[in-house]
């Protein structure tokens, strides 16, 4: 574990505090888990934008301090990107930057740390941490299951960085600046919505150290997050690929929509097989989305209880 954040430490030591691999688990148990059955940790794995907060990130605070109208800044991306047949993340990245230059604003990575704070979660979200460990602390008691949330987005880290939840990832995978880099920051590290999967592979296989090939063939058995164990949450179409993903590696998908608003993406998204459930994006204890996510818990709970009797069984056989 430690592996996985010697890298970010060592370059950006200020983040060291909050850093992802350093985060506690909500549950531990993982020692127990060390000599026995390894395959007890559940992840939920989240999209950002739309998914745990009604906005694009940078719609809170970033382009009103540069004086962007949300709208047509995004417009502006998209047609740019289209004519120049640029990747779409990439010229966000750098257009928001252009134009915070043009209007004379300088925004350092403190700035953008700091404008993470005030990005609008949807309701529940910063209780909802506590009452999923509450309700596998109480089913999964004796069984040293651990829980671990992941964040995976292409919006930044930096502001990521600055929300209040931040604490409560094991590790968040998402775009980020390399500040005095160039004359503008410059795109670091871009994830775009087929990149997002490769995310789910490096937790699948414990290689959350983005200085690793993540390429290299490990077998199943070694895989310490097996796709079963894990539950992708997320909004629309650029969450397809993880989707896709998780659902034809035996994993889950659960897809979410702004309550009161529109749900016509997320029934798609559900005929079409992508997720196993849908709901509005109310993480409420009892709401629907806690509810089905639930369900999907026990479900997974019970195949850990599975797989470790036949871990045991195939143990006294091998002898
Ligand atoms: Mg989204």
């Amino acid at each position: 574990m430690a592996e996985q954040v010697s890298l970010r430490t060592k370059a950006q030591p200020r983040r060291a505090a909050n850093s992802g691999a350093n985060a506690k688990p909500v549950r531990s148990g993982t020692a127990a888990a060390k000599s026995g059955f390894g395959k007890k940790t559940i992840a939920l794995v989240y999209d950002f934008d739309g998914t745990l907060s009604p906005r694009p990130m940078q719609e809170y605070t970033f382009l009103p301090k540069i004086g962007e109208d949300p709208k047509a800044f995004w417009r502006e991306c998209n047609r740019i990107a289209r004519e120049q047949e640029a990747d779409p993340l990439i010229t966000y990245m750098h257009l928001m930057y252009q134009k915070a230059k043009a209007r004379n604003v300088r925004i350092d990575r403190d700035d953008l740390v700091a404008l993470g704070r005030d990005v609008e979660l949807f309701p529940g979200v910063e209780a909802w941490f506590g009452e999923i460990a509450k309700y596998i602390g109480i089913r999964a008691e004796s069984q040293g299951v651990e829980l671990r949330h992941y964040l995976i987005s292409s919006g930044l880290v930096e502001i990521i960085e600055g929300t209040r939840i931040r604490p409560h990832f094991h590790n968040v995978f998402a775009s980020e600046y390399w500040f005095e880099a160039y004359d503008l920051p410059y795109p670091k590290r871009v994830i775009t919505d087929t990149g997002k999967t490769q995310y789910l592979f490096r937790i699948n296989k414990g290689i959350e150290n983005l200085g690793q090939s993540i390429n290299e063939h490990m077998p199943e058995g070694a895989r310490p997050i097996p796709f079963g164990n894990m539950i992708y949450f997320g909004d629309g179409d650029t969450d397809v690929p993880s989707m896709a993903v998780m659902r034809k590696n035996g994993g889950h998908a659960i897809a979410v929509h702004t309550p009161g608003k529109s749900k016509t993406k997320c029934i798609d998204l559900f005929r079409a097989g992508r997720c196993d459930f849908f709901a509005p994006a109310d993480y409420t204890r009892g709401s629907e989305l806690f509810r089905r996510t639930t369900l999907l818990i026990d479900r997974i709970l019970a195949n850990i209880r599975l797989e470790e009797e036949a871990w045991r069984l195939r143990r006294t056989i091998d002898r």
